[in-house]
């Protein structure tokens, strides 16, 4: 994978990745600066662009946050570098401030930002389009269909920014960073791009009088993705049927019209520059046209804009999309629901099988009334589950039993990262309220300050290591300074385990692999001014005591709940020690323990042998943890070594 990055084999054709095309575009772009903070589904961009970063002399950062990241960008476009930022739907809000700002005054250096959905929400909390976010702020923005395309997109849209003097936005979506493809590699510069001297009198400063600039280059992008070489069409020369389709959607449609025999009479327009829309190129397709079906993931973007266009130039025309429920208001387009959608738009009838292919794959559309659902399910669904021996298990646990003593119930605020899914059974129904990025401690600040008017409850949030330094220390500072009434656990797993571990500043070590000085937690609270504690949540008596003599105490307090992730730690070379259940001991679904350790417990190694009708470890998930030993009311559990050492 490391070869095709960076090999000097202009011409040569190579099977990429998405994500992996985008770092060769990079490469070949010349960028002197990356940063970016971790997302998927573009997590892996940075990470490879910090292994080549040596090698091709340009510098990457995993920066604290997005804002960060941004803003760092920017900065380096004043001295005419190229700068690329990485970030996912909801980093590119994070970083909506600087975005919207930087967008006024524009840049010098190329910058462009790589901004990748989530259609469907796979690995985040939800499915925000940013092709809106574009929009907002003024800012062109293209979209790959292929792997070819991804890679020989960041050398255009470098291009471009330095010619419009704008950032640009490459909004890719999931299954284009992780799809592969054939990539015919380009020319790798001799020398990255070069910088120039900041005069004294050069400007980059933000300023509302600076709008009608942001607008104008604006404009100068819709005159150049009129000719944009990634928009395409094939079909008849005057379509009566016009389907438009954006990544994903396109390759599906391509496939679809063929399959159907229907080339010659529709017509089919791919869009690449999403913001603003070439209306020249799609009015020439679209004039001719009775009925136009918009193929596009998340929300009815293209669907709305188009529809608008039409209304402009007073076309009647038969819209179907999203607005219409020919494809799913949510989630990711399939191929197989893209050809139940094309049957319908173009009047063929449809099969039980389309049928039976759309219910599973459209989500929310409108189906024939005659369509059944079919209920049989190929596998059985499994709920999501912390891993095997995963130390938030255990801090859950032991938060839920502590709350529990107190004579009214608490309220825990939760955070974004591995254990939002505390939110779930697996983690006891922890959470009342989970929303974005850092901002549990600032929910829970707010609660804390109504226990001086009568509120009589214990609030708690919580948030990981890289969520701290993402952005809970400001929110941290505030509920000091205002000395809120609240627990605040940092769940310390030294990683940032949701992503792909990338490195923070907690763990002393940079994306490009050098060694640093950690930031310290612990010192960063205490400098805070708060009360600081910290413990192993593996240690159950110790942190029981804990939690119940701080969520005594008033005031703010912080205890760090310090255990490495179990899959960082046995995935590498600490050896699993042996459990096993004594089951003569284990009284099984009698009175005194009801299956606890398989039903309520709930890690993936404590299974049910219905045989003998008691409890047995699953010695493949098994980490050896030992912390289900410690909870055993009959001591059926046994740990090799004894459960102390666990
Ligand atoms: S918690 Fe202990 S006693 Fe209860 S089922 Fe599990 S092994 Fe048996
Ligand atoms: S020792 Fe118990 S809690 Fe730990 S991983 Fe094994 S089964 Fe799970």
């Amino acid at each position: 994978m490391k070869w095709t990055l960076t090999a000097d084999a202009a011409g040569r054709t190579c099977l990429m990745q998405g994500n992996e095309a985008l770092v060769r575009g990079a490469v070949e772009s010349g960028i002197n600066y990356a940063a970016s903070y971790p997302g998927s589904p573009s997590s892996q961009v940075l990470g490879m662009l910090g292994e080549i970063a040596d090698e091709r002399q340009f510098y990457a950062q995993w920066s604290v946050n997005e804002t960060c990241a941004l803003e760092s960008c920017i900065g380096t476009s004043l001295t005419g570098a190229r700068s690329l930022c990485i970030v996912k739907q909801n980093g590119l809000l994070t970083c909506a401030d600087p975005l919207h700002c930087g967008a006024l005054h524009g840049v010098k250096g190329g910058l462009v930002i790589i901004s990748s959905d989530d259609p469907n929400a796979h690995s985040s909390t939800n499915e925000l389009d940013s092709r809106f976010m574009a929009m907002s702020a003024d800012i062109p923005m293209i979209e790959p269909i292929t792997m070819q395309d991804a890679k020989d997109m960041v050398p255009y849209a470098y291009g471009l920014s330095e010619k419009l003097g704008q950032m640009v936005i490459i909004r890719v979506t999931t299954r284009v960073c992780h799809g592969r493809g054939n990539v015919v590699l380009g020319e790798l510069p001799e020398k990255n791009h070069g910088f120039t001297e900041v005069s004294e009198w050069e400007r980059m400063c933000a300023a509302s009088f600076l709008h009608q600039a942001a607008i104008d280059r604006l404009n100068n992008a819709k005159a150049e993705f009129e000719n944009c070489p990634f928009n395409k069409y094939q079909g008849p020369e005057e379509p009566e049927m016009l389907i438009v389709a954006s990544g994903t959607g396109h390759l599906y449609a391509k496939e679809t019209v063929k399959r159907l025999g229907l080339e010659e009479k529709v017509g089919l327009l791919s869009l690449a520059s999403l913001w603003p829309l070439p209306e020249d190129f799609i009015m020439k397709r679209m004039k001719s046209a009775k009925k136009v079906l918009v193929l596009e993931e998340i929300d009815p973007f293209m669907e709305r804009n188009i529809q608008s266009l039409a209304g402009k130039f007073g076309l009647s025309i038969e819209f179907h999309g999203k607005l219409t429920g020919s494809i799913p208001s949510v989630g990711e387009l399939t191929p197989d629901g893209v050809i139940y959608s094309i049957k319908e738009f173009a009047g063929i009838p449809l099969s039980d099988t389309d049928i039976g292919f759309a219910e599973a794959s459209l989500v929310g559309a409108k189906l024939p009334a005659h369509a059944k659902k079919d209920e049989k399910e190929p596998l059985l669904r499994r709920e999501l589950a912390f891993c095997a021996g995963c130390p938030h298990r255990a801090t859950f646990y032991l938060l839920k039993k502590a709350l529990r003593l107190e004579k009214t119930p608490g309220i825990v605020i939760g955070d974004i990262g591995c254990y939002t899914l505390a939110c779930q059974q697996t983690g006891f129904y922890a959470y009342q309220q989970t929303t974005c990025m850092g901002s549990g401690i600032s929910a829970a600040q707010g609660i804390g300050q109504l226990t001086a008017y009568g509120m009589d409850q214990k609030v708690v949030s919580m948030a990981g290591d890289s969520t701290f330094f993402h952005s809970v220390i400001p929110g941290l500072l505030n509920a000091s300074y205002h000395n809120s009434n609240m627990l605040m656990l940092v769940l310390d797993n030294s990683a940032t385990a949701m992503t792909g571990f990338q490195p923070h500043p907690g763990l002393g070590i940079t994306a490009t692999g050098k060694q640093v000085a950690p930031m310290d937690i612990t010192k960063i609270c205490e400098a805070l001014g708060c009360t600081v504690e910290t413990t192993d949540p593996f240690d159950v008596e110790a942190t029981a005591e804990k939690l119940h003599r701080l969520l005594q105490l008033p005031g703010l307090k912080v205890l760090i709940m310090r255990q490495p992730c179990a899959t960082m730690t046995y995935k590498g070379n600490k050896e699993k020690r042996r459990v096993w259940v004594d089951q003569s001991k284990c009284l099984g679904d009698g009175c005194g323990c009801d299956k606890f350790c398989s039903r309520v417990w709930g890690c993936p190694g404590n299974s049910w042998d219905f045989k003998n009708n008691k409890a047995v470890i699953d010695t493949v998930s098994c980490v050896g943890c030992g912390v289900c030993a410690k909870l055993c009311p009959a001591g059926a559990i046994q740990v090799e070594g004894g459960e102390q050492d666990a």
